[in-house]
Order: C-alpha cells, then sequence, then structure tokens
C-alpha cells in the first residue's frame, strides 16, 4: 500500500465501511464430515475453518490430567491463503496463536467432565486479510458447539485498532498494515468475561477504552451470527 493512502475519508473506511463497522460475516457449522465438529466463519476476506475432535483419550499418557480434560488448539495459515505464498509448517506465530487460542477457548469448556482426555481445535486459515487469529477463533468456538462440547457460552472474537488517530472496529489488511494499533479481543459476550487480549502499537487510556467499547460490541454481533450458524443444524 503507498504510504501517503487515506484510510479515513469523511469517516468513512477505503471498503466503505463507518467506524464501528464490521466486515461483512459469513458463518456455517457442521461443515466436515470427518471431524467431531466443525465450522467457518469469514469476516470480508479473512475465512477459516475449524475441526473439533474429542474428547478422545489424551496420548502421551503422562500428559493425562486426572481430574480434567485438556484442549489444544493448532492455528494454521494455510500457505495459498495470503498473497506472498507462506512457507508451509509451523512458525513462532503460529505456535503463539495456537496457545492464545487455547487459554481462549478452553476458559469456557467444562474441562472437569472428561478427566485424562483432550478436545483437539485445529483451525485453518483459508484466505487472510487481517484478523486472521479471530476469524480462526470465531470457526474454532462454533466447531466445538458443534461436536457438542459443553460450555458455559460461546467464544467470539474480534479486533479493533487505531488509524489515523481514530478508533475503528476490525481492520482490513491495508488498514492493518497502515494503521497505528490492532488490538484482538474474545470474549464469552453473555457474561462479559474477555478470554484474550492483545495489542500491537502505540496508544494512550482514553483511546484505549474506545478500541474495547468497540471490540466488545463488535463481539456481540460475532456471537449472534455463530449463534444462527448452529441454530440452523438443529
Ligand atoms: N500475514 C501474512 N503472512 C504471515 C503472517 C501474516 O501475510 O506470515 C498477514 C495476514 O493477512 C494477516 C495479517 O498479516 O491477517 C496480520 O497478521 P497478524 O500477525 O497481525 O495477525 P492477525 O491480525 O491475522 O490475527
Amino acid at each position: 500500500m503507498k504510504k501517503d493512502k487515506k484510510l479515513l475519508k469523511n469517516g468513512k473506511r477505503i471498503d466503505g465501511r463507518g467506524i464501528g463497522d464490521l466486515r461483512e460475516m459469513e458463518a456455517e457449522a457442521g461443515v466436515l464430515e470427518r471431524a467431531d465438529g466443525s465450522g467457518y466463519f469469514r469476516m470480508g476476506d479473512t475465512e477459516a475453518i475449524a475441526a473439533v475432535f474429542g474428547p478422545r483419550e489424551l496420548h502421551p499418557k503422562h500428559k493425562q490430567k486426572p481430574q480434567r480434560g485438556i484442549l489444544q488448539c493448532r492455528y494454521n495459515l494455510a500457505p495459498f491463503s495470503v498473497e506472498d505464498r507462506k512457507r508451509p509448517g509451523p512458525s513462532r506465530r503460529a505456535k503463539e496463536i495456537g496457545k492464545v487460542a487455547e487459554g481462549a477457548l478452553s476458559s469456557t469448556v467444562f474441562l472437569e467432565e472428561f478427566p485424562t482426555a483432550t478436545i483437539d481445535v485445529y483451525m485453518e486459515v483459508i484466505t487472510a486479510d487481517a484478523g486472521t487469529r479471530c476469524v480462526a477463533l470465531n470457526a474454532g468456538a462454533i466447531a466445538l458447539a458443534d461436536a457438542g462440547i459443553p460450555m458455559k457460552g460461546i467464544i467470539s472474537a474480534c479486533a479493533a485498532g487505531k488509524i489515523e488517530d481514530t478508533p475503528v472496529l476490525d481492520l482490513k489488511g491495508e488498514e492493518d498494515q497502515g494503521g497505528q494499533v490492532d488490538l484482538p479481543i474474545a470474549m464469552n459476550a453473555d457474561t462479559g468475561e474477555v478470554t484474550l487480549l492483545q495489542m500491537d502499537g502505540m496508544t494512550n487510556i482514553e483511546e484505549m477504552d474506545e478500541m474495547l467499547e468497540l471490540a466488545i460490541k463488535g463481539c456481540e454481533k460475532v456471537a449472534k451470527k455463530q449463534r444462527e450458524a448452529l441454530m440452523k443444524t438443529f
């Protein structure tokens, strides 16, 4: 993107969205035949598929927890998902996102009901245009619910950010590259419990409050979309 390209003009963004608008969303549950549960989520030009396997016995056995199950997440950015082909295989970034996704999703699952077991969540980003960790989590949460895993509620994620000194919701690729802050969050929109909060860039408390307010409203809309997708499978 050219350095001098304006990201905001008269309150409108490069794709015509207002500052508090999410990209167009699409959600589906039960998209994979061979998984115990699966989900698809799209926000604009970022899309992910997730598959859940389990609860099943955890191997190697020495990793088993006698009082509760564990949840393991793999996040993968497919080589064909980005403009410059991504080198296949796990990167540090992918491992880190897998770890934070584990934290974000496991707090909502009643893991104490599955001692010694694992629940595995595979999240594959198939098209990337910023916000991939959030979209992957949204697909992962649908897949967990689709697998019938008992949960306190569904986890929903989206990012807020700052472009041209203005807090906005849900950055797309050019905004992410040319912007100043990216702040992804994941939460249980029913209880208000925030299970992931990360931030890149510099900000102050006032802007942070504004971004969090935008992101929380965004997560509520994501939750509605996830529920609609799950309802269609009944
Ligand atoms: N990206 C890329 N190649 C990579 C990693 C990221 O092209 O190896 C792009 C991709 O569009 C991604 C964006 O950079 O969505 C922002 O990545 P970031 O690490 O901030 O995570 P995300 O916003 O996707 O959760």
